[in-house]
């Protein structure tokens, strides 16, 4: 994630203000979260007489407002105080509590939040298993949550299978900042629609972008990819290591038939972003990959059946990975140089060596996409390795647009998604394999 998006998030309160000024909308609907404690509060849109999440109005006279600041600023925050809290982040003109405690805001239906009452409630003491990430660089924690509540717009999803990805190790080993704790980690999740937004019974995936404004400049653009506000599933919002999880449905993705759920998992996050990747190579006809694990025993079967010569580079001495990579159609496979020059490379792998290494193997005018959302740091090297307008760029997020091209792409290649799968309650050691570089292919978990 980029530090443009904390920030951002910093000024949230302040957004929701403005909002309801400029759209004139009525209500925001927010949601606090301080440790394990959640309430959502229903913003009215004036400077008294705030709706709280029990229905009643405050504050009603000035003074509540300035006690209640006094016990916030006091560091007297009291669980019961959170719906005052929220009513005081919207209400000042700079945001009183940790932005880590912001989980959510978002305009709501005054009829749906009416009728479902209070979010924070319990649905009939369901349960459902999951895995939580408690703090970073700790395993996940096997937990019976309660059914996550469906709020406006959103989807509750039976998830079937849920790929584990680069970037969820990066979340639960601390290499990316703030996460939501507790956190479900997980944003491959290909599940079964039960219900809400979309039609009982469908087969949707969850993917990595879990919400935009659709204000901000990127979004207004086309490059909600980049929304100053974005919020992204297993990571600011809970994810697919779960048997259920609850999604704006205006961010789902239809899964192409034909694909079993465990091998369609893979697509919804290696696949996308690998072929956003892809399309930023332009027409390379030779084609580096750096790094051949999920992302790319995807993006080179794309690659193959668009006509591009494919290089594979893998760690020295690892002929499994460099025999899975001719398997699927690289002509080279190996560590070092390549035996030509490439025009295009994507660096899959988290080393920032690997940059450098790229930039010396594509030719004039080549292109380096780096795909990962997290990448060690780069050596600094010669300018000569740039020059010859080589370009350098990354890849970050997606939007629903390279959803649905992709997966309508993906069933006529076909790609075939090689899978090792685990049990959901097998996530650490997936996890682990794949921080090894064990996996070959894609880990998915298997829920039921
Ligand atoms: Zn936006
Ligand atoms: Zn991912």
């Amino acid at each position: 994630m980029q530090e443009g998006n904390l920030k951002a998030e910093q000024t949230l309160p302040r957004l929701a203000v403005d909002e309801l000024d400029a759209r004139r909308c009525e209500r925001v609907q927010l949601r606090l979260h301080v440790g394990d404690l959640e309430r959502d509060v229903v913003h009215a849109g004036a400077a008294l007489g705030h709706e709280l999440a029990d229905g009643r109005v405050w504050p009603e006279r000035p003074e509540e407002l300035d006690a209640a600041l006094a016990d916030e600023q006091g560091g007297r925050l009291d669980p019961l105080l959170l719906d005052r809290v929220a009513v005081l982040q919207l209400s000042a003109e700079e945001p009183l509590v940790d932005a880590d405690r912001l989980v959510e805001v978002r305009d709501c239906d005054p009829e749906v939040v009416d009728s479902a009452g209070s979010h924070g409630a319990m649905l009939d003491n369901r349960s459902v298993r999951a895995m939580v990430l408690d703090e970073p660089g700790r395993p996940l924690r096997t937990a019976e949550l309660p059914e996550p509540n469906l709020g406006p717009g959103q989807v509750r999803v039976r998830v079937d299978a849920c790929g584990v990805c680069r970037t969820d190790l990066h979340v639960v080993d601390g290499e990316l900042p703030d996460p939501k704790l507790p956190l479900v980690p997980g944003h491959q999740a290909v599940g079964t629609v039960l219900e809400g937004e979309a039609e009982p019974g469908a087969r949707v995936g969850v993917p990595w972008l879990g919400w935009t404004c659709g204000e901000c400049r990127y979004c207004r653009s086309g490059r909600e990819n980049l929304c100053d506000f974005a919020r992204f599933t297993g990571y600011q919002v809970d994810g697919g290591y779960a048997e259920q999880i609850v999604a704006d449905g205006r961010f789902c993705l239809s899964v192409p038939e034909g694909y079993p759920d465990e091998q369609a998992a893979p697509l919804l996050c290696a696949g996308l972003i690998g072929f956003r990747s892809l399309r930023f190579t332009g027409d390379a006809e030779r084609l580096g990959l750096y790094g051949f694990g999920a992302s790319a025993h995807i993006i080179c079967q794309v690659a193959r059946w668009q006509g591009r010569r494919v290089f594979a580079f893998t760690r020295p001495g690892d002929e499994e990975g460099q025999e899975f990579a001719r398997s699927l159609g690289a002509e080279w496979a190996g560590s070092g140089q390549p035996p030509e020059k490439l025009d295009a490379a994507i660096i899959f792998a988290p080393a920032g060596e690997l940059v450098p290494a790229a930039l010396a193997a594509v030719a004039k005018g080549g292109v380096v996409v780096c795909a990962g959302i997290h990448m060690s740091d780069i050596p600094s090297f010669p300018y000569e390795l740039l020059w010859g307008e080589r370009v350098l760029r990354s890849v970050a997020n997606l939007t629903r647009a390279d959803g649905e091209e992709f997966l309508a792409l993906a069933p006529r290649v076909p790609v075939r998604t090689e899978v090792e799968v685990f049990p959901l309650e097998q996530a650490n050691e997936a996890l682990q394999r794949l921080r090894v570089g064990k996996i070959r292919g894609a880990a998915v978990l298997r829920l039921g």
